[in-house]
């Protein structure tokens, strides 16, 4: 039977249904990552080391969860991809 109710109580379900897949597709974890590629290219940045220069020894490097984890630079504002084995030409030895 489609009852008042038992329309108002699908209608019900259908939208808590709704508001329980928004965070998902609202904030997948992926879209949180960033590239600066005005400053990538400014600063000839690239994912390999130069030599024994690498982000995880450059004093402005932001380092990731864990050593090998992508990480920030402070020279590179929003930019959260930053490779500790990357390098570009404003790495300074962290003391
Ligand atoms: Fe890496 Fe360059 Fe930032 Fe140093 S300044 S952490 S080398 S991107």
């Amino acid at each position: 039977m489609h009852t008042p109710q038992n329309r108002r109580r699908r209608q019900l379900l259908k939208a808590c249904a709704a508001l329980a897949v928004i965070p998902v597709i609202g904030v997948p974890g992926e879209a949180m990552a960033a590239k600066n590629a005005a400053m990538r290219a400014s600063l000839k940045y690239q994912d390999t080391p130069m030599g024994d220069k690498q982000c995880s020894n450059c004093m402005q490097f932001i380092p990731g969860k864990t050593p090998t984890a992508l990480g920030g630079c402070k020279l590179y504002p929003g930019d959260t991809e930053i490779a500790p084995k990357g390098y570009c030409v404003a790495w300074v030895k962290k003391p």
